[in-house]
């Protein structure tokens, strides 16, 4: 009923926890992004969670649209998942020692991506990045990264640079902290450029260790790669002997069952030269890798000089986790996914074009975002087009979908992500809350 407000709707003891989280956690948060800054209001505190759906604490239900920022494809607290994780976490939380299971999560990535022949496995997406950087430096004697603008891979000190993500959110051009010498090791282009590409290249390209990219952007607002580029980088580095990693973070094991890899790269013949995978291998638990091929990937210890550990890293339960996600994720979940994501996208832009609000859907597989603005409409190529949306118009959007029972991410600079539990109940909750949120953002 009170879907046509503006105003955020009061949700008193989500305020009353907020409140108390303020006084104990930086800003009452552990990721910045959760703070609902950039939209507003107070932050929902989350209690529970099951198929499509979360709970707050003030009682109230949402059809979730954030799905953990990706790993939750199954939706929430899947039956196959959460009976994996309770008979590993029976048989012990943690060894430090080779366990089984780590093993056959390696299998089921290399299964899925036989581009890769090796797996490490670390705790979080940062770790993932920061390790491939490493082994990048490592393997090529050299120092510099080229990164793109608007591309978000965790909090890595040297891939900060004009970061998409809470950076993004926030409005920070990097952040406090990193050093002068770190930042000067990175080389920031303009997303989709292959001329700037080329010219970074063909004047430092004996000092280039890496070119690192979001496999498909997700994290500046959904930005698709061009035809070709990603391609493009990989024979650039490689004619200058550097390497290409390929940010799955986000994608991996969620636009298919071979992640944006397995849309492209395979059907195009190439393969980046290390992966960095995250989110969905932990079904909801922290677990991320490092993949490539053995060439290359033995180049970590203990079998190479490149250093890397982690006290975590392959936790039995974690991975008992991610692996009871990926075997339950089957060409159905993926086939369901991509139709919840056509069917919402569209939904979007209906209900955006019925309230006269000029915006641009952008998609990448099962991954989706709004961009507001006669320009958006046109379809955003890089950070400086998503920076240039009319970003007001997210706020009074995201609280009367949340006033209306849908939780968006609370930002404009993030992907909406589905999962397969999404049935046409949460579809159609989501479509109902579409007009006042469109009528909303029209304001
Ligand atoms: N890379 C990409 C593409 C991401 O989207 C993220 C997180 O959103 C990361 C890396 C960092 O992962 P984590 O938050 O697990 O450190």
């Amino acid at each position: 009923a009170t879907a046509t407000a503006t105003a955020p709707a009061a949700a008193p003891r989500s305020a009353e926890l907020f409140a108390r989280a303020r006084a104990a956690l930086p800003g009452g948060v552990n990721s910045p992004v959760r703070a609902y800054g950039s939209v507003g209001g107070t932050p929902r505190f989350l209690v529970s969670a099951h198929g499509p759906y979360v709970v707050d604490a003030d009682g109230r239900e949402y059809v979730d649209l954030v799905c953990s920022w990706g790993p939750a494809i199954l939706g929430h607290a899947h039956p196959a998942v959460v009976d994996a994780v309770q008979r590993a976490a029976a048989r012990g939380l943690s060894f430090g020692a080779p366990t089984p299971s780590e093993t056959e999560l390696a299998e089921e990535i290399l299964r899925r991506v036989p581009a890769a022949e090796r797996v490490r496995l670390v705790s979080t997406g940062t770790e993932a990045t920061m390790t491939a950087v490493r082994l990048a430096r490592g393997i090529t004697g050299r120092d510099l990264i080229v990164k793109f603008a608007g591309c978000y891979h965790g909090h890595v000190d040297g891939l900060l640079a004009q970061a998409g993500s809470g950076v993004a959110t926030l409005a920070l051009p990097g952040s406090a902290g990193v050093t002068a010498a770190t930042a000067a090791e990175t080389i920031v282009l303009p997303y989709n450029d292959l001329a700037a590409v080329e010219a970074a290249f063909a004047e430092r390209g004996d000092r280039i260790a890496a070119v690192i990219t979001e496999a498909s952007p997700a994290n500046m607002g959904v930005v698709p790669p061009l035809p070709g580029f990603n391609a493009a980088l990989a024979r650039i580095a490689h004619a200058h002997g550097a390497l290409l990693i390929q940010d799955e973070v986000l994608t991996g094991f969620r636009v298919s069952p071979a992640g944006w890899w397995g849309l492209e790269g395979r059907a195009e013949g190439w393969a980046p030269d290390l992966f960095a995978f995250g989110k969905v291998i932990g079904g909801g638990l922290p677990v991320a890798a490092i993949a490539g091929p053995a060439a290359l990937m033995d180049q970590l210890a203990p079998l190479g000089p490149v250093y890397q550990a982690g006290t975590l890293s392959g936790n039995p339960v974690a991975t008992a986790a991610g692996l009871a996600t990926l075997r339950a994720a089957d060409a159905g979940v993926y086939a369901r996914m991509d139709d919840v994501a056509a069917q919402l996208g569209d939904a979007v832009s209906a209900a955006l074009s019925a309230a006269g609000v000029a915006h641009g859907i952008q998609r990448a597989g099962s991954l989706f975002s709004v961009m507001f603005g006669a320009d958006a409409a046109a379809g955003v190529r890089d950070y400086a087009g998503a920076q240039a949306q009319e970003t007001y118009r997210y706020a009074p959007f995201f609280h009367a979908m949340l006033a209306g029972g849908v939780n968006l991410p609370p930002s404009v600079f993030e992907a909406w992500f589905v999962s397969a539990a999404h049935d046409d109940a949460a579809l159609d909750r989501i479509v109902a809350a579409l007009p006042a949120a469109a009528r909303a953002a029209a304001a």
